[in-house]
């Protein structure tokens, strides 16, 4: 797997999250309940950096994704694009925002109509923005190019195609109204092992030619560690930790980080790293009903009584690096 891109950098934010909240009403057992996915999340992400989101199944990083590219909205907090708030962004100006940001689904299979061609999934966003017959066509070449697949994959469908093939397909779709910043929701996790590194590698050089912002979602630390410029761990809705990916790896800080990081896979070692669940006691709690105080407090253990009665507050240690505990 490459290295990532360090010269597409220039420091400048492109989105902002601020306070971002996303809470579901279900009914659990028969009664109305609140699921919160998200709680009171703040973040920023620079212009031609890979940030990751990372964090067990169910912490609420892929619903922050879709509020950020406002596939689904908020219940509280804002996101700004570019220095706008997108939130109050309605029917045109939301079209164009779908030009600029664009979302790459988990699984392959499910995301492109099997029913049509290639040609016409690909053409499908450009016909939306009106674009002519002829810029279609020379466009569609060109985003087989970028994604290193042949011109005769137009006229297929996409169960004729790997499982690598139809996440290139998908990825030339996501690249076709030629955004700035794409939400990658854990774009490898569906693929072989064995065609893994070929995407990520894809991505890295399509964010070094294109210039492009990833928000890249994973729960694959071995995956992240080699792509991301910054990094926050997500527990329970929360972030628990931000820093930048060699910090990060290096230093953690908060509990949980340092659990996940010690369930990485060394590969430069050929050793195993063991399963978080064997790092830490108990079950991750339903985000129906998150413990008091650090959602955490139930499966740390540094756990002390001032855990469970007050939630941690934000400690920083650089403008690069700061996590929520209270033992910091
Ligand atoms: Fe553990 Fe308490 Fe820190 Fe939470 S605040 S991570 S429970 S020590």
């Amino acid at each position: 797997m490459k290295e990532l891109n360090s010269d597409v950098l220039d420091g400048s934010v492109q989105l902002q999250v601020q306070g971002l909240s996303k809470h579901f009403d279900v009914k659990h057992q028969k009664r109305k309940a609140t699921l919160r996915a998200v709680n009171e999340v703040s973040f920023e992400v620079r212009k031609g950096e890979t940030f990751s989101v990372v964090g067990e199944s169910g912490c609420g990083k892929s619903t922050l994704g879709r509020c950020i590219a406002r596939l689904i909205e908020p219940s509280a907090g804002k996101v700004f694009f570019e220095g706008e708030d997108i939130g109050g962004l309605r029917s045109n100006a939301l079209r164009q925002l779908r030009k600029r940001v664009q979302f790459i689904f988990q699984d392959p299979y499910s995301s492109m109509n099997p029913r049509m061609r290639v040609r016409a999934i690909l053409s499908e966003p450009l016909r939306n923005f009106d674009h002519s017959e002829e810029y279609i066509e020379q466009r569609l070449l060109e985003l087989l190019q970028l994604v290193s697949l042949h011109p005769d994959a137009l006229d297929k469908f996409p169960h004729q195609f790997s499982g690598g093939q139809r996440q290139r397909l998908v990825i030339a779709r996501a690249l076709a109204l030629e955004p700035s910043f794409i939400v990658c929701d854990e774009p490898v996790s569906a693929l072989d092992v064995s065609v893994q590194a070929q995407v990520i590698n894809l991505l890295g050089d399509l964010q070094k030619s294109l210039g492009l912002t990833y928000l890249f979602i994973s729960h694959d630390l071995s995956v992240v560690r080699h792509i991301s410029h910054r990094v926050a761990v997500m527990y329970l809705g929360r972030i628990v930790e931000l820093g930048t990916s060699q910090e990060l790896f290096a230093n953690p800080q908060h509990p949980y980080t340092q659990a996940l990081m010690a369930a990485v896979p060394r590969f430069e070692e050929g050793a195993r790293g063991a399963p978080i669940g064997e790092r830490l006691k108990g079950e991750i709690p339903s985000p129906l009903n998150p413990p008091s105080g650090c959602a955490f407090r139930t499966r740390c253990p540094r756990a002390q009584t001032i855990c469970a009665q007050t939630v941690p507050p934000v400690v920083r240690f650089s403008d690069d690096h700061s996590a929520a505990c209270h033992l910091l």
